[in-house]
């Protein structure tokens, strides 16, 4: 089968790519995922209740993968990634709070800085407690705030702002001219009325019955075909074998590890890695070397468990780059919906949001079923152990008079961003040109959470759908 874009992931900002280029009938768009689609009912009922995170045991809609997260003791954890229509953005906490504009100015990427990126922002969402000009108002993701907080919220709230933190009604309303001040708010989320308004079922979803896109679900990708410095096809096993796709252009939307360890799998990455794992090279390239996620130490609380809201529903912000979570319930509520354990207590996440660290995903194995070898490298910077320290010093100074707060432990945002990099000409450290373009392949783009160049100072979920809307345009040329 040959298409004018074929696709690799209908993740977070795969879905919305799709959804894009296939608005053009002209456009003959196919996307493969490796998991299954909304029509199986079990799916969709993962999929859409947004007050849970469906990524326990008995979970049809995720992949996951062995990390490590320090090296100094080690300290193993497991990654958990969306694998259905809609990535991981159709398993997540909800929390839609867009990098801020500081993040995409840094970046000093042509195409990228906060002017290039707001009508896209714009464009993905219907915020439906704000109408400024920051918002969107027609865009098929639904973004809200909760209005009024009990429980674990409302403790910790009570507690920022007796502490002197400012109330931020709106943490989507930074400016470039007109910067947020740090404090504590809600958290913007693309839940509504408890159903998790994902990108796979916002973007996508609605666009699967245009004749021109073709979306093969169950369908992993193994290898990119290049020829003579051209990417031309994709080679993928479903349920009836394999499968020999090719197209005009390939993008790949795999999310941090799949883009990484497809890329890899292809030729394309680090030689040293490559050889040693037996792949003829394509393209040496810095895959996977110097990746970035949020690392987070977990505080448990005795506030009693709310029922019936999402996991977070306001964080506080400080000038130092820390984020203070007081999650509403313990992880395996979190995850089961259920809050009958006693020893499953809420717990506060203090969460380093611009960290020095840097991880890395490394192939192992030519064989596609072997998992890259992913290391955090969480404690690789002095810096950030201290910060991190320094946050839960402030969290506990903050809630001692209310709870008891228990030993603290490491954990991850699970955020995992930056394997295959954007960055100009002469940057040693891109994967990506700032079209998305591979550099020294043709006709080869990533479009997802792998090509941030730094980790936003927010969770990435936002933008990496904000990513998928703006990277459309340089597929479509
Ligand atoms: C449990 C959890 C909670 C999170 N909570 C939040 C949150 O509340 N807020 C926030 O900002 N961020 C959150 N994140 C992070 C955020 O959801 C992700 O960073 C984002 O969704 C990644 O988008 P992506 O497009 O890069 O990749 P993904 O959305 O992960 O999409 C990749 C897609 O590619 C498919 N794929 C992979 N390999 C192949 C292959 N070889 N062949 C075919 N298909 C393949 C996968 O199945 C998947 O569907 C969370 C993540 C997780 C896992």
């Amino acid at each position: 089968m040959h298409s004018d874009v074929l696709i690799v992931g209908a993740g977070s900002a795969g879905s919305v790519l799709a959804e894009r280029l296939s608005a053009d009938s002209r456009c003959h768009v196919t996307v493969v995922e490796a998991g299954p689609g909304p029509a199986d009912p079990q799916v969709l009922l993962q999929v859409r209740d947004g007050l849970r995170l469906p990524i326990g045991a008995a979970s049809s809609v995720v992949r996951r993968y062995p990390t490590t997260l320090t090296m100094s003791p080690q300290r193993h954890a497991q990654l958990t990634r969306g694998a259905v229509v809609g990535g991981s953005g159709a398993v997540n906490g909800g929390y839609f709070c867009r990098g801020l504009p500081t993040d995409f100015d840094g970046w000093t990427l042509p195409g990228w800085t906060w002017s290039d990126v707001l009508p896209h922002f714009r464009a993905i969402e219907t915020d439906l407690d704000f109408d400024t000009p920051v918002h969107g108002s027609n865009g098929p993701i639904s973004v809200r705030r909760v209005a009024e907080f009990d429980g674990c919220t409302a403790s910790f709230v009570t507690a920022a702002t007796a502490a002197g933190y400012p109330w931020i009604p709106d943490l989507n309303g930074s400016t470039a001219e007109d910067p947020l001040p740090d404090g504590v708010g809600a958290v913007p989320l693309n839940i509504d009325g408890g159903t998790r308004v994902g990108p796979g079922g916002a973007f996508l979803q609605p666009a699967m019955s245009r004749a021109n896109l073709t979306v093969l679900t169950s369908h992993q990708a193994g290898r990119i075909l290049v020829d003579k410095g051209r990417a031309i096809g994709v080679d993928c096993v479903g349920p009836n074998g394999v499968v020999r796709l090719t197209a005009d252009r390939i993008v790949v939307c795999a999310g941090a590890i799949g883009s990484a360890h497809l890329l890899m799998l292809s030729g394309i990455g680090p030689e040293g890695a490559l050889r040693t794992a037996g792949i003829p090279v394509h393209a040496a390239l810095p895959v996977g070397v110097a990746c970035a996620d949020h690392p987070e130490w977990v505080l448990p609380v005795n506030w009693s468990a709310s029922s019936g809201v999402p996991p977070l529903e306001a964080v506080l912000t400080t000038a130092d780059g820390l984020e203070l979570r007081p999650y509403t319930a313990g992880f395996g509520a979190m995850v089961s919906g259920r809050r009958d354990d006693p020893a499953d207590r809420p717990h506060i996440g203090v969460t380093l949001m611009r960290p020095r660290s840097r991880g890395r995903v490394t192939v192992v194995s030519a064989d596609p079923g072997v998992a890259p070898v992913i290391e955090h490298r969480y404690d690789s910077e002095p810096d950030d152990v201290a910060q991190l320290r320094a946050g839960t010093e402030l969290a506990h100074e903050l809630v001692r008079t209310t709870t008891d707060v228990g030993p603290v432990s490491w954990s991850t945002s699970q955020h995992l961003c930056g394997t295959a990099p954007m960055g100009g000409e002469d940057d040693d450290t891109a994967v990506v040109d700032p079209q998305c373009r591979v550099r020294g392949v043709d006709g080869l783009w990533v479009i997802d959470g792998s090509v941030l160049p730094t980790i936003t100072s927010r969770g990435p979920h936002a933008t990496i759908v904000m990513i998928g809307h703006r990277a459309a345009e340089f597929v479509s040329g």
